[in-house]
Parts: C-alpha cells; structure tokens; sequence
C-alpha cells in the first residue's frame, strides 16, 4: 500500500468508487480508495437500483441526466457489464398537482435536451398493459429510464479508476484520521499509514462515524426501507419487451420488472429508524427481518395501480438500511472549518446520482469548484442547530412522504422549532407564518389571527391576498420587516480595510459611516456572495450577507489571511434587524430618534450609530424593498423592545409587519437579485449586472478569474419579465423560479425568482435569457405551459431610485 496519495477515498460503495473513478479522470491518479470489508458492503448491494433523470431542481436533473448516459459509456470503456436496463419509465399523475409537476419537469427537458416527454393513454397501455389507468390525468415516458445491477455499476467504476492508475484496498478498515500541523492527514488502517492532502468520506451508513475520527458531527440518520420481489407472473413474462416502470408516486412506491416478475418498493408512513446511537462496525452484508405489514397500504396502492401485483406470489423481501439527511439531499463538499476534508453522505437514489456526484466531487476537490451551483447539496447548508433531534424529525418526515411534491414555497413542519428569536411568541401572536431559515423560525408573512398555515400548490395559494396587502401598505405607507435572518459580520482592526479590499471585488468604503455593495467572487469567476459593507469606525467595519450562505462563505473568507490584530467574527446570533421601509418610514423613524433623519443629514448608502427607542442601533439607509428606507440593527437582547416601539409607532401611520414573502415581491418589482436565485457562481459579473461593483485597479480574491470571465462575451442576460395578464389570472398562478422560457419555440433561458408585483399589478419573474432583449416577446412555462410574456426594459417601481434615494 502506498504512503502518500493526493486523496484517500473512505469507503466502497457505489458513491466512493465513482469519486475515485472520477479523480483519476480528471487527471489524478496518484489516488487510493480504503473499503473496510468487500465492496458494495454499505447500502449499495442491496439496492433496487432504479434510475430516473428528472427532478423539480434543474441541476439535479443535470447530474442524473449525465449519470443514466455514463452506464453504458462506463460498460464500454472497463468492459464490466452495468447490467443495465432501459426499458423506460411512465410517471403517472393522479393529481391536478402532479400534473402540473410533470409537466413543468417535460417544460424543463425540452429546454434543456433531456428525454421526458407525454404520451396518450393508449401509447402508455400499449407500453405497459399490466397498469390500470382508470383516474390517470397524464402520462409522461422517459425512455431512459430503468435500472442497473448496483455491483456492477460499482465494480465498472473499480475497474476504471484502476485503469487509471488508483490503488483500491478491500478488507482495510480506516481506524484513525489525524489532520498533521502542516494540514495533511494521516490516514490510519491496520494495513498502514497514508498521508494525504484530501480525505474523502464515502463511508455510506457509516459516514457519521467516520466523521466523529475527524471530531465532524454530520446530520445523518440510517432508517429501514424495504422492497419485494414477486415470482415469476405469466403476465410479465408474456410481454415481448420489458416493461417500463411505473412511478405512481402518489401512492408512495415504486414499482418495474425484475426477471419474469416485478419489483415493488415503499416508502411507508411508519416508518423506522435504525442505528440511532451508530451504525455497528460488525455489519455488511447484512439485511433486517422482513416487515411487509409495515408497508401494506403502499403494497394496496400498487395493486390498485397494477392489479396482477396482488396474484403474485413473493419471492424474496429485501429490508435493507439506507442513511438520510434532514432534506434528504446529500451533504456533499469541503467541511468549511475542516482544511482538506471532504464528505459525500446520505445519498438516498445513489444509483440516479453516482456518476454526476463523482464528477462534481472531483471537481469541487481538483478545482476547487463545480461547473454547477451546488448549494442544494452542500454541507454547508446545516449546522450544529441541526440536531440529532431535529434530524430525526426532518428523516422521519422525508422517509414517510419521499414522493410528495415538494411545492414552491413550501415549508415544512417538522422538527420545529429549531431555533426562534425572542420576538417568536410576539409574531405568533400577530398571525406570523414561519418558515424555516438556517434554522431560525422567520415571518413569511402575517395573516389576520394566530394559527393560520400556508395551504401548498403550484398556484396562488392562501396567503397570495394577504401578501398583497402587506405589500400595498408598505409601497402606501410602511412595512417592518425582520431581517435577523440576513448574515451579519465585523471586521476590526488595523488590517480590517486591507484585508476587506483583498477579499471582496468592490474597493472598501474610504470614510466612517458609508456603505458599499459588492460582490464576491468565486474561483471560476462567478458570483460567490453579494454584501453591504460598512464602515463604522476608521478600523472597524459591518458586514451583512445572505444568511442562508454564511457557513458556505466561510470558504472564502479563510482563503484570505487575516492579518495580525484584526479581527472577523460572525456576528449573526447576537445581532437582530428590522428594515422599516415605503413613504412614511422616515416620519416613523423620526418619532423614536433624536438623530436627524431628514435627506440631508442621513442620505441613501450612509450610516450611523444612533438609538431608536432608547435602544442602540447601527442604522443603515439601504433597502432590499427599493423604496425609501432603513435597516435598523440591534443587540438581539434589545429585539423586542425595539419591535414594540416600531410596531405601536408605525400604528399611527398605518404601518404594520411584513413578512419574506412580501418582501420578495417588492425586490422582484425593483429587479433586484438575490443570492442563491439570480445570483450564483453559475453567473459571471456581468450578467448579472454586477460588473460595475468589480474593481480591477486593486487585488481582489478570484480576480484573474472574474477578469477572464468578463473579457468574455455574456452567455445570458438576467432580464425581467412581465407575464400577460390574461395568462396568469387564466392560470391563477405566477412564476415562481425555474420555468423554462421558450422564443419562437426555442429554449432561451429559465426563471430565477417569480412573484405578482402587488403594487405594480404585475406578475413578474427574474430570469436569464440568451438571443433575446428588452421588448421581445417571450413565452415562460408556467405550470408546464406557455404563458405570454414581454422583457422589460426597466424595473416598473421607481425605475430612476428617485424614490429609494428620496
Ligand atoms: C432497500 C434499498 C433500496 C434502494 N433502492 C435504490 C434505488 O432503486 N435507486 C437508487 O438510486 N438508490 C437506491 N437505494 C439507495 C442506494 O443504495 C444508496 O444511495 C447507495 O448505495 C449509497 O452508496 P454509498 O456509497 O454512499 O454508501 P454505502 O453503500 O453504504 O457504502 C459505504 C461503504 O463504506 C465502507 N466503509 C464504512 N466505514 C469504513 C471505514 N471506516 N473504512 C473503510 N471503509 C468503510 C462500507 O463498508 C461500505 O462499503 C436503495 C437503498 C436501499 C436500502
């Protein structure tokens, strides 16, 4: 075995053999992959294997799409069969919901050239005759999908990271990883030592505990999931082809042929856990007793669907474990805080997602990013605030309804409340809807009384009208919105300016109390971050980013040092804010301060040190809304002094609270981007409009990479869009972010953000677009259909800032 290896990958199964393959791939191939027993020992060879390309994010339906085609091409170039299958799959919509699913998932592959489109009833019986049709709304084929056989899959990837020159040692458990001073690591088994820049965790059910070797706590939790196979059934073995599979996911399994029966899996609603104190050392090739009780209303769902289930006798049960994270993503990436330590855990359809997660992982380690924005399968996504109680919560909730649909803007209860600010009972108390924040419990919006929920769709849902009237009465009057959620840091010291200038495209305020936007940029040239920094003291500054990013921001800021005796330090938890913002924000304001707020004495872009209310705030003239305005930030123990003030003055002006939702639209009706949305390292400077924030006459970090990027003619345009009228009431849905936008029939972009402009009475949506300018006439994908639209020329609220800077 050797001693040194650019990385060392910790585990065999499907997930780790793909990562190395992928390495070696890429050009590394002083690589080595440890198994603790054969490989395949984890969850992998006991898997049905399905594999499917579509799924509601765009860039997961990428990474499965290049996945279902590199079987064959894997097959071709190691010579070990896949065993792959692809008789195709038919998706079933039962419902108005599923239906408008599937089909903005056949709006989304035609745009981007993937295969998955509808078919009749009777092209569907004809494929699959053995499926019962009755109550059917539509159908769509995707004729690659089908499956594989998980140890060949597995060996393929073996045998082609071999051939490229990767060790992989079977029966050689890692016992230790020990990070050296110079940030290396030792890699400990009892077959040796391996000393080695990256460590790779693939360590499947046993990831949490490979984890614990590195003190790393991962929010992962292994649960039971069991399928059957029938006998043979003359049905199926009349059939001259294969039959495609049937994803009924209403029903909440699923179900294809294996051999001359079929195959039925299940996701059921009781479901369990298992190994909530470690997954045992000891296990491998192991499986649990069979429990089909536990899964019977699935089973009778299925042979309501495909009758001929309920003759066949069973053959073998498989009750197998699978590991979960809270969003059932995987969690995926560089441990921000752990140099050279890369995890790629919790992966629920690993045979949909090998082949594209081994390439993004090679990626992300090689180049130190992915071609893709993968912040939904970050790691940095969750925190020590996602507890073992918590995942659980959020497993347990994931398992039972695994095929639901996951709706725009839905949000889910489970686990919560995880983390609140002590203005949570206050905002209850007022009619808040929470959603879930980095954890935190955060106002989308107010209804009339306590207790209210959001009702789930792809339409304009319960809370549309109230949203309108939140955002007329702060465009009329005044809104306070808590944004205690945003991120929030402090740079102090002699460097602090030096060390700002170094790390962010935009040249640092030159004087106390002024603000700058910039953006952050990332290794490939794209946007990494967007933030306002203030200067509050010659050596001190303010920093405030996207809440949800900030531990993804932690990579970037360590890439910088700091130099001796100046500090940086989240300030987030300590730290709440309200923005008070629309025509009377400054009357509101002036009430509760003695500092002169007038146009004057407090311009737009400036800040101060003042007390509202008695209570010290550092006030910023920015808002997110694009109306007149200010960010109030206080010390979290003075939040709900500060709220009480601003609630029962703003009374008098007929002012109110205001949720995220609200605030969403009142950004889109000003054309602002939002990190994560319209701004991602996907999106170079310049097509975001952002490029006027990048200073080249100092060092920034990525610079040569931002300047190569904008050298380069823009590959899309973020534009903003107003979809007609008569589409939208007829629909009675908006965009909401991903539909596809189609010119004369050809695929030009995608939705980012969508949301009715209240205020402005439009329904809008943030997008990029290619081959197409203000005034074209576009058409965007609403529900999965075409809905008329016209790229703006401009935003249609206060296009000339008269109003924001008023
Ligand atoms: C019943 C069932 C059905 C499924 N059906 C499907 C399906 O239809 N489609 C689909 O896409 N997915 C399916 N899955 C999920 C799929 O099996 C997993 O996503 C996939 O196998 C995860 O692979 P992995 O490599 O991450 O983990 P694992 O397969 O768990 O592999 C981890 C490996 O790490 C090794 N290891 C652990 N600790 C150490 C150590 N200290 N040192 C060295 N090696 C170590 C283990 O021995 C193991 O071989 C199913 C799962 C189950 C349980």
């Amino acid at each position: 075995m050797k001693t040194n290896a650019q990385a060392v990958v910790i585990g065999g199964g499907v997930i780790g053999c793909s990562i190395l393959y992928h390495l070696t791939k890429s050009g590394w191939s002083d690589v080595v992959l440890l198994e603790r027993d054969e490989l395949t020992s984890g969850s992998t060879w006991h898997a049905a294997a399905n594999i499917h390309g579509l799924h509601d994010s765009t860039n997961i339906s990428r990474i499965q799409h290049y996945t279902m085609t590199l079987y064959k091409e894997l097959e071709a170039e190691t010579g070990q069969s896949c065993g792959v299958f692809q008789p195709g799959s038919l998706y079933l919509a039962q419902t108005e919901e599923r239906e408008h699913q599937l089909r903005l998932q056949a709006a989304k592959a035609k745009l981007y050239g993937m295969n998955f489109y509808e078919i009749s009833i009777e092209e569907a019986q004809r494929l699959n005759p053995l499926v019962n049709y009755d109550g059917i709304r539509c159908v769509m084929y995707e004729p690659d999908g089908g499956n594989v056989d998980p140890s060949g899959v597995t060996n393929a990837y073996a045998v082609g990271a071999r051939q490229r020159g990767a060790e992989i040692h079977r029966f050689t458990p890692v016992t230790a990883t020990d990070q050296q001073e110079d940030g290396t690591w030792i890699v400990r088994t009892p077959k040796g030592d391996i000393q080695t820049p990256w460590v790779v965790n693939a360590a499947g059910l046993w990831g949490r505990e490979v984890a614990m070797l590195a003190g790393i706590e991962l929010p992962l939790q292994p649960t039971e999931h069991q399928y059957f196979v029938t006998e043979t059934m003359a049905d199926v073995a009349a059939h001259d082809t294969r039959l495609p599979s049937v994803s009924d996911r209403d029903g909440e399994y699923y179900l294809r042929q294996e051999g001359q029966g079929l195959l039925v899996g299940a996701y059921e609603k009781d479901m369990k856990f298992w190994a909530e104190d470690g997954t045992p050392l000891d296990f491998a090739h192991d499986l649990f007793p069979d429990d089909l009780e536990r899964i019977e209303e699935n089973m009778m769902n299925a042979i309501e669907r495909v009758p001929a289930v309920g003759d066949a006798g069973i053959k073998r049960v498989i009750n197998g474990p699978m590991i979960w994270s809270p969003d059932a993503n995987v969690l995926m990436g560089p441990v921000p805080e752990v140099d050279g330590y890369f995890c790629c855990n919790g992966i629920i359809p690993g045979f949909s997602q090998s082949g594209g997660m081994g390439l993004m992982a090679a990626q992300w380690i090689i180049e130190g990013e992915t071609q893709y924005d993968m912040f939904a399968w970050d790691v940095a996504r969750f925190d020590t605030w996602a507890t073992k109680d918590f995942t659980k919560a959020r497993v347990q909730d994931q398992y039972a309804h695994r095929f639901a649909i996951h709706f725009p803007n839905e949000e889910r209860s489970a686990g919560r409340p995880a983390r609140t600010r002590p203005i949570y009972d206050w905002q209850k108390d007022m009619g808040a809807v929470f959603g879930l924040n980095v954890g935190w419990e955060h106002p989308l919006w107010f209804a009339e009384a306590p207790g209210a929920t959001d009702t789930n769709g792809f339409t304009r849902q319960n809370w549309w009208e109230p949203v309108g009237a939140e955002c007329r009465m702060l465009r009329d009057r005044a809104g306070i919105i808590d944004i205690s959620n945003f991120a929030k840091y402090v740079c102090k010291g002699p460097g602090a300016e030096g060390w700002l200038n170094a790390v962010f495209a935009n040249s640092m305020p030159r004087s106390v109390g002024r603000s700058c936007l910039t953006p952050l940029i990332s290794k490939r040239g794209g946007i990494a971050g967007d933030f306002t920094v203030t200067r509050v003291a010659d050596d001190e500054f303010w920093i405030i980013g996207s809440g949800m990013a900030e531990r993804y921001h932690k990579r970037f800021f360590k890439q910088v040092p700091l130099p001796d005796g100046t500090r940086f330090e989240s300030r987030t938890e300590e730290t709440c804010g309200f923005n008070v913002a629309g025509p009377k924000s400054r009357e509101i304001l002036q009430r509760l301060t003695n500092t002169s707020l007038s146009p004057e004495d407090f311009p737009f872009m400036r800040s101060q040190q003042i007390e509202i209310a008695g209570i010290a705030v550092l006030a910023l003239r920015v808002s997110f809304t694009g109306d007149l305005g200010w960010e109030a930030h206080c010390a979290a123990k003075d939040q709900l002094r500060l709220y009480e003030a601003l609630i029962e003055t703003g009374k008098e002006f007929g002012a109110g609270p205001v949720g995220s939702r609200a605030l969403m639209s009142l950004r889109i009706e000003k054309g602002y981007g939002s990190w994560g949305r319209e701004y991602s390292p996907e999106y170079w400077p310049h097509e975001v409009g952002l490029d006027r924030l990048c200073k080249f006459d100092k060092s920034f970090l990525n610079k040569d990479a931002a300047n190569s990027a904008m050298t380069s003619p823009a590959r899309e345009q973020l534009v903003l869009l107003h979809l007609d009228e008569a589409d939208t009431a007829a629909s009675n849905a908006d965009a909401t972010g991903g539909e596809p936008i189609f010119m004369d029939g050809r695929g030009i972009g995608r939705v980012t953000s969508g949301a009715y402009g209240y205020s402005v009475g439009m329904s809008l949506a943030l997008g990029y677009v290619s081959g197409a300018e203000a005034g074209d006439r576009v058409e965007v994908m609403v529900l999965g259909r075409p809905h008329r639209a016209t790229i703006l020329k401009e935003p249609p609220f206060d296009p000339t800032g008269t109003i924001l800077r008023g």
